[in-house]
């Protein structure tokens, strides 16, 4: 069966709601009873009948106040039940059996390592009970979960308990109830037994909050953090937004089995416990971040996305875009550090522009939606993300909180669209938002043009910009939109020139872009300056301004804008990777080499900078930089310029990674920041002179306590494939082996194995028992870690990594969709490259095309590529 879009100009608002729905589920691995009692209401005028959404359900009974239907008073398909005669109020009832054990598609009721779950977003619930599964029917849920104590000592639901109570049969009966009406996405029911680490937060108008982690038995080592970061996070939303929370109790578990980060049921997150699990020994640096975003990105959410939820899917962006740009604020704030920006960027140029120059482009707010579950994409959240970011600056801070100010105070118990919130963001500064509505509307990343020229005898400098946004894969037709540059202006020696202009310059240097081209002349110019015309990443698009070297390196040495200082190196090296690629050099200048180093020994540049300025370009944000990639000179010409720069730092960073070791592990921002600086340095070290690097990655993993500095020792043993590198491996797997979070890492590294052994190596760690392809965190690890990482032996010229991955996607296609959706990305970008890897990828998508029960995740993402 060939799946169906959904369009977004067919929204209609519902022709029934729910005001009120009473579960009892009864817990049984194969055999779980759902009884469901609903009050339902006809909305409008009208005779339609009602229909419901249900998926692999086992209908049992429908009864209409108290009343029995027999099989002629509804019908059933794969997909839904339509009960005819209805009147305009009604209670509802309706008995389903559903089977948790077979759902490996761990969306719905599942089970994850013996524990019950639930995920419901977008689309899950329909695989619990037959409902109205869309989000703008509200409804107030009263949850009874009936199961044996023993096995289950906890049973959670949403709200707050109201009863618990011991059944003649011995089952226990544990009720649930939330007093605010909510979307069935945010429903969930967890059961099973955990240890609980309990604390409390009180919110700024004096309640008390319980707060309570749950944990997989034996890990409450591993919870501290989370719980931390909940309580900042709080307290970070009070602060900024007064926002306070608003339930009595507010639970988090973690659970092994789970597709996603996490997920933001309303007084009990759902989470994966890569995001929650950590402590010195087994987690990094990147896993504490992750952990700290995570956490406030589902506590956040609490008010943007389910007090103001969405009035469809097509407005995901509303709660995710948004919400993304809250946790990265909140990062920011608690670690005080420009590089987490640089790091968001990468993001977005290494993946979102990508996703927008493929098959799957969409804007932020798609037109068209065959499965929902493949629109939880970098495009919704990151770009989602820059677009509120861009409001933000150009409203300023005090502008923005009026405007989410104003959007709470419309919109709060409602399901509204993102027009809704740009409306609250226009209105309450009377700022014109039309042109940037654009955003919403078109996909593909703008390109903005910039020419310039100075005047001496004026002393003016005029920047003349056009932009012109790509066609994409979903639309043509492009219109100019809003494009904030917030722009400096620097002379020969770093120094930042006043701006003078009669241009609008919002928030001191924000330029507004508005039209197809436009220009600005400053005044009082002394002398040709180099521009800066993308500070902080002040927009989600390209920017092409022919910069000499010697203006780059002015500014990677000078700006105060640390984004910009590691965009103007990236650039300038990205510059003689590709002339190398292409044959028209074949050495980096001795000028750039210089300021590389110059800025390796800057004793004046914070650690945590360092680190990013020292990083080369990634593949991917080289590849998304040219329509087409012949990937092995590509790939070669990074080996030139890593081995060039490398013999130029060695010294510097062998002195410097001596400075930076510490005698213990601290979680503060410096010392994060020495280890992040350290390991960069270890890295050149490595692609200078490989033994001397062995001996220290051995020292480094046997005489470090942490994950962090051991993990950073395997990495650079494995990725440059040093001596060492597979005793250190093993060591790692003997010491690990039971503990699946921890061999993700392993797992990982396994994928990206830069060897020549690398496809027998694959194989055999398939075999290992901790790998299972059931599980998302193990399959991703290594799949990804190959299909995404590995770019010489993915693209071996035999095709052999495509057909790797291929397999693995055929067997996920009917395991987990979800998961099999996602992993094949690398295979569907195959128009980016030359032949033969082409037309070896696009066979691969063929034959996956033509899978008899291929998933729907799958029929839109292969039938839009190969389309
Ligand atoms: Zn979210």
């Amino acid at each position: 069966m060939t799946a169906k879009a959904k369009l977004l100009s067919d929204y209609r608002s519902p022709e029934f709601t729910i005001d009120q729905i009473d579960l009892t589920i009864e817990l049984e691995p194969q055999a779980t009873r759902v009884t469901s009692v609903m009050q339902v209401r006809r909305q409008g005028r009208h005779n339609n009948p009602l229909v419901l959404e249900g998926e692999q359900l086992q209908l049992q009974s429908v009864a209409i106040d108290g009343r029995m239907l027999d099989a002629t008073g509804y019908s059933q398909t794969d997909t839904h039940l339509t009960i005819a005669e209805v009147g305009d109020a009604f209670e509802l009832n309706i008995v389903v059996m559903i089977n948790p054990q077979a759902n490996t598609s761990l969306e719905g009721l599942y089970l994850s390592d013996g524990a019950f779950c639930t995920q419901c977003e977008a689309e899950g619930f329909r695989k619990i009970t037959y409902y109205l599964d869309r989000p703008d029917v509200l409804a107030r849920f009263t949850t009874t979960i009936i199961g044996d104590a023993s096995q289950f000592p906890f049973m959670l639901s949403n709200g707050n308990q109201v009863a618990k109570q011991q059944l003649d049969d011995g089952r226990t009966a544990v009720t649930w109830q939330d007093p605010f009406p909510k979307p069935c996405y945010l429903f969930a029911l967890v059961a099973g037994d955990f240890d609980l680490l309990e604390d409390s937060f009180q919110t700024m108008s004096g309640r008390h909050v319980t707060l309570q982690l749950f944990v997989d038995k034996g890990n409450l080592d591993r919870a501290d953090y989370a719980m931390a970061s909940l309580k900042n996070a709080m307290a970070w939303d009070e602060q900024v937004y007064g926002l306070e929370y608003d339930l009595d109790i507010y639970m988090v578990v973690a659970v092994d089995f789970f597709n996603m980060g996490a997920m933001e049921n309303k007084g009990l997150n759902v989470f994966n416990s890569k995001y929650v699990l950590a402590n010195a020994r087994s987690a990094t640096d990147q896993d504490f971040n992750g952990i700290e975003s995570v956490i406030g990105h589902e506590y956040f959410h609490n008010w943007t996305g389910n007090r103001v939820t969405c009035r469809d899917w097509f407005q995901l962006s509303l709660k995710e875009g948004l919400t993304v740009f809250r946790d990265q604020c909140f990062s920011e704030d608690m670690t005080g550090s420009a590089v987490n920006r640089i790091d968001d960027v990468a993001i977005i140029r290494s993946h979102q522009f990508a996703e927008d120059a493929g098959p799957m482009a969409h804007p932020i707010r798609p037109q068209s939606v065959i499965e929902m579950n493949n629109f939880y994409t970098v495009t919704v959240y990151n770009k989602g993300a820059e677009v509120i970011r861009m409001m933000h600056t150009l409203l300023g801070a005090d502008g923005f909180r009026r405007g989410m100010d104003l959007y709470f105070e419309r919109h709060d118990g409602q399901a509204v669209t993102c027009d809704d919130f740009v409306q609250a963001m226009e209105d309450a500064n009377a700022f014109d938002l039309s042109r940037f509505r654009t955003w919403y509307q078109q996909a593909g990343t703008p390109e903005v043009s910039v020419t310039d020229h100075y005047n001496a005898e004026t002393q003016t400098y005029t920047l003349n910009f056009s932009q012109q946004t790509p066609a994409t894969a979903d639309q043509s037709d492009k219109t100019a939109t809003h494009i904030p540059l917030r722009i400096g202006l620097y002379d020969d020696t770093g120094a930042a020139i006043p701006l003078n202009t009669e241009a609008k310059l919002t928030d001191g240097n924000v330029y507004s872009l508005l039209t197809e081209s436009a220009s600005v002349t400053f005044d009082h110019v002394k002398t040709a300056p180099t521009p800066a015309l993308l500070k902080g990443f002040s927009a989600p698009i390209k920017l092409n301004y022919q910069y000499s070297d010697v203006q780059l390196l002015t500014l990677a040495q000078h700006c105060e804008d640390g984004f910009t200082r590691w965009d103007a190196i990236q650039s300038l090296l990205a510059r003689y990777i590709w002339q190398i690629a292409d044959g028209e050099t074949s050495t980096l200048p001795q000028n750039i080499i210089d300021g590389v180093l110059a800025i390796a020994s800057d004793g004046e540049i914070e650690a945590a900078l360092k680190a990013r300025l020292l990083q080369l370009p990634t593949v991917n944000g080289l590849v998304n930089q040219r329509q087409q990639i012949d990937i092995h000179p590509l790939l070669n010409a990074l080996d030139v310029i890593r081995e060039q720069l490398a013999s130029a730092l060695y010294d510097c960073c062998l002195a410097l990674y001596q400075q930076l070791q510490q005698p213990d592990y601290q979680l503060d921002a410096e010392s994060i920041a020495k280890r992040s600086l350290s390991a960069s340095c270890l890295g050149w070290i490595a692609a200078a002179n490989p033994p001397a690097a062995d001996q220290l990655c051995v020292a480094l993993y046997n005489n470090s306590d942490n994950m962090t500095e051991q993990l950073n020792a395997l990495t650079i043993a494995n990725r440059f494939d040093l001596a060492s590198r597979n005793s250190l491996m093993d060591q790692f797997e003997q010491r690990w082996q039971d503990d699946g979070l921890v061999m993700d890492k392993w797992l990982n590294l396994q994928g990206c194995w830069n060897s020549e052994q690398c496809f027998g190596n694959l194989a055999k760690v398939e075999g290992k028992p901790f790998f299972k392809l059931t599980n998302p965190n193990r399959a991703r690890s290594l799949i990804a870690g190959f299909s995404a990482m590995n770019y010489r032996y993915f693209h071996a010229q035999d095709g052999s990594g495509y057909q790797w991955l291929a397999e693995k996607i055929q067997n996920l296609n009917s395991i987990n969709p979800q998961i099999a959706a996602r992993l094949i990305n690398p295979l569907t970008q195959w128009r980016k490259f030359t032949a033969p890897q082409a037309d070896q990828m696009k066979a691969q998508l063929e034959q996956i095309y033509q899978l008899s029960d291929l998933s729907k995740d799958l029929q839109e993402i292969v039938g839009k590529s190969l389309g």
